[in-house]
């Protein structure tokens, strides 16, 4: 079955030097003219209704994202987040696309579907756009898969940030389970190992060290997302699918490889299948070295519907990966897996 994926490129949502910038976007349409597209469909995206985004977002902040926008040029949080005349109209399309694209599965129209979208979202929190994220794209779309009648999400935030924005909208409902494999100690500064103790073995927080990478996320798969998985048992599988965890990303430090992301994307996919009624919905997050963008992107889509591993231009990372076992099976523990 094909994957299906909407594209939002934003190229009005830009600011002088920014990383979250247009031109992260500019080898994406490639996709088009490669052999893979054979395997592709493409979702019009349309922009969320006010009520949508009033399911994650308070009305008042959408109100105060519209106008500052509107009064734009500003900068709306120290990350820093901007906001232009032309950023609520590129947010709303990016949120929309994510509600279409989860659409697409649950109708059973395609089993998976990608969300390629900017700005980004899962810094957004209920009352406040943060760390380039103006509205929390997945979020926005898991409200409308629960208004719809899913019963259980399980969400694996692969970002090299927190996704502080996702936990925070959805940490106090149990019909959701919420992984996030994140960078330690660089922004947002939460997602520490035991912050959610009242949600013990269904909001998981995993701080990495620095040049963690194919082999410690491969072992996370193992060790945590799988059983995690397995015992949450969910309707449908949410990734935020943050890129900046590749070793060459300008602004993080972790060790992901393209060959890494293919296996990740791989293995997500299996499980999916496996323990998720065969439902998943990726989200684009972060991702900031445009040509890495590309090819993590090309290898996610090749490993979804079924192709070999595309080249990895880049190879692996030249950095030997720290050794997390002993401090993952402490966490296994405390989680209860
Ligand atoms: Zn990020």
């Amino acid at each position: 079955m094909p994957v299906a994926c909407a594209i939002v490129p934003a190229p009005a949502h830009d600011y002088s030097d920014h990383p979250e910038c247009p031109q992260r976007f500019a080898h994406l349409g490639e996709l088009r003219s490669l052999p893979i597209a054979e395997d592709l469909t493409w979702i019009e995206p349309r922009p969320a209704t006010e009520d949508e985004l009033a399911r994650v977002h308070t009305r008042a902040m959408v109100a105060e994202v519209r106008e500052a926008a509107r009064q734009g040029p500003a900068i709306v949080d120290f990350a820093p987040t901007y906001v232009v005349p032309g950023s609520f109209e590129a947010a709303v399309e990016a949120a929309g696309a994510t509600i279409e694209c989860a659409r697409a599965v649950l109708s059973g129209a395609v089993t998976t579907a990608f969300a390629i979208v900017r700005p980004p979202g899962h810094h957004a929190e209920p009352s406040h756009s943060m760390g380039f994220c103006l509205f929390n794209n997945l979020a926005i779309a898991v409200q409308d898969a629960l208004a719809q009648g899913i019963q259980r999400v399980f969400i694996v935030d692969f970002d090299a940030h927190h996704g502080n924005g996702t936990q925070a909208a959805l940490q106090n409902d149990p019909r959701v389970a919420f992984l996030s494999a994140h960078q330690r100690g660089i922004y947002p500064g939460s997602g520490y190992e035991h912050e959610v103790p009242e949600a013990r073995g269904r909001v998981v927080n995993l701080p990495l060290p620095a040049y963690a990478g194919d082999a410690c996320y491969a072992r996370i798969m193992e060790d945590v997302i799988r059983p995690l998985a397995h015992s949450f048992r969910p309707d449908i599988l949410f990734v935020s699918a943050g890129y900046d965890a590749h070793w060459r990303d300008p602004i993080t430090t972790l060790g992901l490889s393209t060959r890494g992301f293919y296996q990740m994307a791989a293995a997500l996919h299996g499980l999916a299948r496996e323990a998720a009624q065969g439902r998943m919905v990726l989200v684009l997050e972060g991702g900031y070295d445009p040509q890495a963008l590309f090819e993590n992107i090309y290898a996610t889509l090749a490993a979804l519907v079924g192709r070999p591993p595309p080249a990895d231009v880049h190879g692996p990372s030249p950095q030997a990966e720290p050794d997390i076992a002993t401090w993952l099976d402490r966490l296994r523990v405390w989680h209860g897996f």
